[in-house]
Formats: structure tokens, C-alpha cells, sequence
């Protein structure tokens, strides 16, 4: 299996031709149920036809033009996604890690512009994933990540306990903002509990910082709101966002508040591809099936079936998984066995599940996938949890 790509990735041996949905066919033709989604970003399944056709009619009109002139559909795409949330202002990249370097550097330029330039740190989370950009590693401070990449980005406060007195004690005169993902999510799904994230929003306004959410992978209605953040009552200054948005084109998007983005102004930062109308094509296509009057609910309703059933299977499976976590169609199965073992005999039953940390299987399928995948699923990790059942937890 000798190849020209970098192996960057531990890949497997499957090179998919097509999907429709939930289900991925190989060259092979074999057929895949597909609980990963490309990892949270084919939101709306593979090939959902309103996309392919948002997609195919912008391609025969008009590729790119640069940010040096008004882009309709990006036009569009911010007044509906600051329509729908507590932001002003959208900024749209190309990644994940892209949304969460701007959202830095929003933050930096927001003290900048009020006289206070050396505020420039950011307090960040143990178990915390932004991204592989020098800056983003150094975020998170996953040592896995940061090896052998040279010197640290300086500008970044880690806490290790998820605790609000941890927090406000790595609060200095130079923090300028926190920076935090609702629910982990490369961490192993961690939940952040709803009074912590109240708690922080607290502390940010106590400490006049600005308060950073990371929803590249909770928002765009993974969790059944479509911003995770929802489910706590509370708003951030700035969101990044990717992932679902467009629905498997790139695209990523930095949202603000009016205050929080008043230190980016003209020539301050920029992207070549963000926002071009190809990604705002798609942008605005998944907004509007995810908009759709009930989807949500729905996301939420399927959610809570699949948990259900996730937890009648660690009955089952007492050896095997430890415990059933998530929110929506964010969902990790903790586990006794290695989760890359687990992942193999996962595939063997003909299905796809992603690992996370603290050996977590992680599953985050379609938000459009069926009761009936759903249960189709769950009886593929019945067969491959199986082979486990007889090990000692
Ligand atoms: C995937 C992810 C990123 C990085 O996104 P890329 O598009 O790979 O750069 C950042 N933050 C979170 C929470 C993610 O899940």
C-alpha cells in the first residue's frame, strides 16, 4: 500500500466512490453505514440533493473573485447566521483551525484597539483540540501534537481541572480571552457542564476578557440546537466555526459580536478562498434545510433514541463499554477495550466509527440519518462489541 501522500494519517485500506445519505459504497462495491460523517461534516449525509444542486448551479456561474469585491452569497450567509445567533459580524476562512487562528487574533486586536496591547493571552483546557496550526497546537497544548515542532506559540494559559476558581486564577491583566469548546470533542466528548459555561461567561464579563467558543464540531445543529452554547443559556463574544457548515465543501467562519470585532478592520486579516461563492453556495444550502421548521427537534429526538439505545447496549456489554456520552448526534462510547480495536471490528460489521480521546468511540453521523439506521447501527456495535464481551474490563 505504498503511496505518494504524506502518511499523516493512519488510514485505512477503503477508498469509497460514492455515498448517498448515511451509506458509502467502495470501489469495491461494498457497502459502508457511515457513523462518522467525515467527522462531524457531512452534516446533511452524503449527496443531499438540495447541497448537489446549490453546488452544480454555482459552479456554472461563478467560481471565485476574490474578497477584493462583494460576494452575494457570503452576504447571505453572514446576515443569516448572525439572524440566527447573538453575533454581528461573520469572517469566513477555510478550516477549523483557520476560524479558531482569527478568532485569536480577533481577540488580540479587540484590547489592541481599546489602547491595551498587551493583553494578548488566551486561558485554554486540558483535553482541548483547535486545530494543527502552530498557533492552535499551542492552544490546546496536546504534547502529542506540539513534539518536535519547535518553541511553543507564546500567548496561551492552560487549566487543567475544569474548575471556575482554576480559571479565574489563570485570569492575569493580560488575558484577553478564554477560549473553550462546549463539548470536547477529538478530547473523548466531554461535556462541559451548562453551570461551568454560565460560570465563564461570568468570569469573562468580571474580567472584561471575551469569552471564545470553539464550535467547529458542536455547531450547525450537531447537538440539536444549532449552536451548542443554546443548550446553557448563555452567548460568547466570538465563535469559530467549520466543520458542518458547509455541509463537506471547506469552509470555515469566524462570528462576533459588533464590540468583540471592532479591532479587525480593513487589511487587518484575510483569506484568499474564504467565503468564496462555491463554499457560500453550499453555506447557505445547509442553512436551509437545517433551518427548516422542526429539523432540530428532530436532531434532538434522534439523539436521545440513540443514547437510549447506546445505553441498553452497555448492558449488554458490561466488559466492553464503560459508559455512554454526548448530547444530540454528538455521541462517544467510553470503553473498556482499546478503542482502536474496537474501530476494527467496528469496520468488520461493515460500519464507520471514529476514535476520540480517553478511549472513547466516537459517532456522529448525519444529522439527516434514519430511526432505522440508527438501529442498524446500533446492532453493528452489538455484533462487534460481541468480540470483547469475554475479556476481563
Ligand atoms: C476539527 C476541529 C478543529 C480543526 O478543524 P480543521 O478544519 O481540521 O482545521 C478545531 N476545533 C475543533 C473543536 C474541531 O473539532
Amino acid at each position: 500500500m505504498s503511496s505518494a501522500v504524506l502518511p499523516t494519517y493512519a488510514r485505512q485500506d477503503l477508498v469509497f466512490e460514492r455515498g448517498q445519505g448515511a451509506w458509502l459504497t467502495t470501489t469495491m462495491g461494498e457497502r459502508y453505514l457511515d457513523f462518522t460523517a467525515g467527522i462531524a461534516v457531512v452534516a446533511l449525509g452524503h449527496a443531499h440533493p438540495h447541497v448537489v444542486a446549490a453546488l452544480t448551479e454555482q459552479a456554472g456561474k461563478l467560481w471565485h473573485t476574490s474578497n477584493l469585491y462583494r460576494i452575494a452569497g457570503q452576504e447571505r450567509l453572514a446576515e443569516r447566521l448572525c439572524a440566527a445567533s447573538f453575533a454581528d459580524r461573520a469572517f469566513f476562512c477555510n478550516s477549523g483551525a483557520e476560524a479558531n487562528e482569527g478568532a485569536i487574533k480577533m481577540a488580540r486586536r479587540y484590547h489592541y484597539a481599546r489602547g491595551e496591547g498587551d493583553r494578548y493571552r488566551v486561558v485554554t483546557f486540558a483535553g482541548a483540540f483547535h486545530g494543527r496550526t502552530l498557533a492552535t497546537i499551542s492552544a490546546a497544548n496536546n504534547p502529542k501534537h506540539l513534539e518536535g515542532f519547535g518553541p511553543k506559540a507564546d500567548g496561551f494559559d492552560h487549566v487543567t481541572e475544569l474548575s471556575l476558581a482554576a480559571v479565574e486564577a489563570a485570569v492575569t491583566p493580560q488575558t484577553a480571552g478564554i477560549l473553550v469548546e462546549p463539548i470536547q470533542g477529538e478530547g473523548g466528548i466531554r461535556v462541559m457542564d451548562a453551570n461551568f459555561l454560565q460560570g465563564l461567561r461570568a468570569l469573562a464579563d468580571k474580567h472584561g476578557v471575551l469569552l471564545m467558543l470553539d464550535e467547529v464540531q458542536t455547531g450547525m445543529g450537531r447537538t440539536g440546537k444549532l449552536f451548542a452554547h443554546e443548550w446553557a443559556g448563555f452567548t460568547p463574544d466570538i465563535m469559530s466555526l467549520a466543520k458542518g457548515l458547509g455541509g463537506g465543501f471547506p469552509v470555515g467562519a469566524i462570528l462576533a459580536t459588533e464590540a468583540a470585532a471592532a479591532g479587525l478592520t480593513a487589511g487587518t486579516h484575510a483569506s484568499t478562498f474564504g467565503g468564496n461563492p462555491l463554499a457560500m453556495a453550499c453555506g447557505n444550502a445547509v442553512l436551509d434545510v437545517i433551518l427548516e421548521p422542526g429539523f432540530l427537534d428532530e436532531v434532538t429526538r434522534k439523539g436521545l433514541l440513540f443514547k437510549q439505545r447506546l445505553a441498553e447496549l452497555k448492558d449488554r456489554h458490561p466488559n466492553v463499554i464503560e459508559e455512554v456520552r454526548g448530547q444530540g448526534l454528538m455521541v462517544g462510547l467510553k470503553l473498556k477495550p482499546a478503542v482502536s480495536e474496537m474501530v476494527v471490528a467496528v469496520t468488520a460489521e461493515h460500519m464507520l466509527a471514529v476514535t476520540a480521546g480517553e478511549n472513547v468511540l466516537r459517532l456522529v453521523p448525519a444529522l439527516t440519518i434514519s430511526d432505522d439506521e440508527i438501529s442498524e447501527g446500533v446492532n453493528r456495535l452489538d455484533r462487534a462489541a460481541a468480540k470483547f464481551d469475554g475479556r476481563r474490563g
